[in-house]
C-alpha cells in the first residue's frame, strides 16, 4: 500500500492506494466515532458492497443504492441521499462513504457538504478516473439541465481509499478513459512519469497490479501537489484542464453520448499538443510522442467531424474564458504546461481547421 498526504492545513487528509484495501478496516478507522451512510450505485453495489461491508465491520452503518449514470448526477438524486440521512436519524457526526466512480463521488460529496451544513465524507473510488482524479481535491457537485457541474461546493474528504483491485471489473473503455487523465499529469508537470508511462503502457492495459498502483499513486501525488498549491483554482490548478477546453467542445457537440470524458480529453490533449507545436512551443518529436502514447493506450487523438464555426463557438462557452479572452492550457515541452490567453489565434484556427467537418 502507498500512502500520500494532501497538505491543506487542518483539512489535510491521507490517500491510501493499493490492492485489497476495501476489506481492511480502513473505512471504519476514518468514521471519527460516528455512523456511516454508504452511498453507491446499482452497478457497483453487487460487485463491491460486501467487501466495503467487511471494512465497516463493527460500525453502525446503512447503505443507499442509486441508479447508475451521469444522467442521475442531479439534485433529485441527492434528495434520495438526504432522505436516507434523515430517515436514519444521522446527525452532524455522520460520515458519508462514497463507493463508486466519479458520479457517485461528486454527488455523495456534495450531499456531505450540504447535509446539516456539512458532515465528513470518505472517497472510496472504484474507477480509474475517480482514483486518479475526481476523488482527490474536494470538488463536489451535480449537474443542472443547463450545464455540467453547475451546482457544487468545495468540500475535502476525510480520506481517500483507492483499492486498485476494483479496477479488475472496469470495462476496457473506462480504463483507457482514466489513463487519459494519467497521461495528463505527466504532460503538465512530470516528465519522468511520462517516460515511465511510455515504458509501461502495455502493463497498464493488462492491469498489472504493480503498474496500476504506481500509476494511481503518481497521479494522486501530482494532483495533491497541484491542489495543495491552489485549492480553489485561483491560478495554477487550471493546469489540470489540459485538453479539457478542446474536449468539452467534443462532449457538448456529441451531447455527452458516444464519447467518454477521458476519450474527449485525449483528443483534446492531442489537439492542444498540435496547437503548441504550431506555435513553435512544443517540438515535433514530443508532439509525436504524446500522440503515440495516447494511441497505444487505445485513446482517440482527433475529434469527430465538427463544423468549424460550431467548434469555435463551443470553445468560447468553456468556463476558461475570462474577460472575453479564451485561456488555454498549452505545452512548452513534455512535463511543462502553461495556462495562457497570450497565443497567436492563427495557431488555434489552424488546429481547428485541420479537423473541421
Ligand atoms: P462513472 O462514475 O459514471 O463510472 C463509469 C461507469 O463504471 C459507471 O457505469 C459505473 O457504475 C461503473 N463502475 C464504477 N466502478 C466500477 C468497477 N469497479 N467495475 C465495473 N464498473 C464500475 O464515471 P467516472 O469516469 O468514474 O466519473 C465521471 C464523473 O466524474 C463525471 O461526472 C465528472 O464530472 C466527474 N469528475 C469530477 C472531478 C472532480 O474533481 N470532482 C474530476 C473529474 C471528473
Ligand atoms: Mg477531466
Amino acid at each position: 500500500m502507498r500512502t500520500l498526504q494532501v497538505a491543506l492545513g487542518e483539512r489535510s487528509y491521507p490517500i491510501y492506494i493499493g490492492p485489497g484495501l476495501l476489506g481492511r478496516g480502513l473505512i471504519g478507522e476514518h468514521l471519527a466515532g460516528g455512523r456511516a451512510l454508504l452511498v453507491t450505485n446499482e452497478t457497483v453495489a453487487p460487485l463491491y458492497q460486501a467487501r466495503a461491508a467487511a471494512g465497516l465491520a463493527g460500525c453502525d452503518w446503512r447503505a443507499v443504492v442509486l441508479p447508475d449514470g451521469e444522467a442521475y448526477k442531479t439534485l433529485e438524486t441527492c434528495q434520495r441521499v438526504y432522505d436516507a440521512l434523515i430517515e436514519g436519524q444521522f446527525d452532524r457526526t455522520a460520515t458519508v462513504v462514497a463507493l463508486g466512480g466519479g458520479v457517485v463521488g461528486d454527488l455523495a460529496g456534495f450531499c456531505a457538504a450540504t447535509y446539516q451544513r456539512g458532515v465528513g465524507y470518505l472517497q472510496v473510488p472504484t474507477t480509474l478516473l475517480a482514483q486518479v482524479d475526481s476523488a482527490v481535491g474536494g470538488k463536489t457537485g451535480v449537474n443542472h439541465p443547463q450545464g455540467k457541474n453547475m451546482i457544487g461546493a468545495f468540500h475535502q474528504p476525510r480520506a481517500v481509499i483507492a483499492d486498485t483491485d476494483t479496477l479488475a471489473t472496469l470495462p476496457e473503455r473506462e480504463l483507457s478513459a482514466g489513463l487519459a487523465e494519467v497521461v495528463k499529469y505527466g504532460l503538465i508537470r512530470d516528465a519522468a512519469f511520462f517516460d515511465w508511462l511510455e515504458a509501461h503502457a502495455e502493463a497498464l492495459l493488462r492491469r498489472d497490479p504493480a503498474a496500476l498502483t504506481h500509476a494511481v499513486a503518481e497521479s494522486c501525488r501530482n494532483k495533491a501537489e497541484v491542489v495543495a498549491a491552489d485549492e480553489r483554482e485561483a491560478g495554477s490548478r487550471a493546469l489540470l484542464n489540459l485538453g479539457h477546453t478542446f474536449g468539452h467542445a467534443i462532449e457538448t457537440h456529441t451531447g455527452y453520448s458516444g464519447w467518454l470524458h477521458g476519450e474527449a480529453v485525449a483528443a483534446g490533449i492531442a489537439m492542444a499538443a498540435r496547437m503548441s507545436t504550431a506555435l513553435g512551443w512544443l517540438d515535433e518529436r514530443d508532439r509525436a510522442r504524446t500522440e503515440a502514447l495516447l494511441q497505444r493506450l487505445r485513446l482517440p487523438t482527433a475529434p469527430p467531424p465538427i463544423p468549424l464555426a460550431r467548434y469555435r463557438a463551443l470553445m468560447r462557452v468553456d468556463k476558461k474564458v475570462q474577460g472575453g479572452r479564451l485561456r488555454l492550457v498549452l505545452l512548452r515541452g513534455i512535463g511543462e504546461a502553461v495556462v495562457t490567453a497570450e497565443f497567436d489565434e492563427a495557431a488555434l484556427e489552424r488546429t481547428l481547421r485541420e479537423h473541421a467537418a
